[in-house]
């Protein structure tokens, strides 16, 4: 097994950034290649047969990323998200009473 190449790594982007092609400008479309360690629980039957009931991913890396419109894996870049590009101002709405009181 080769050791991985870290010289090339991709980041994944978090909630902030996204992927972003620098040969043909695509954001939305990706093969990637990815390698999991997962945590299930498989509920087995009495006959035996298993079922996987829950899955826990523990660990995930990305070994590539692939643009799937000009097929290049070495210009994938981690750009800023547009919505992240300016200070988000929180909008709390009020919310109004649900109509509830207190007579019988
Ligand atoms: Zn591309």
């Amino acid at each position: 097994m080769p050791a991985s190449d870290t010289s090339r790594g991709i980041a994944v982007p978090d909630e902030r950034h996204r992927w972003r092609c620098g040969g043909c400008g695509n954001l939305t479309r990706f093969d990637v290649v990815r390698t999991a360690t997962t945590r299930e629980f498989w509920h087995l039957d009495l006959a035996g047969e298993p079922a996987v009931e829950q899955s826990e991913t523990l660990e995930g890396t990305i070994s590539s990323v692939t643009c799937r419109w000009c097929g290049r894996s070495d210009a994938i870049q981690v750009v800023p998200r547009p919505e992240h590009d300016e200070p988000s101002a929180e909008s709390s709405a009020p919310s109004p009473g649900t109509g509830q009181g207190p007579d019988s």
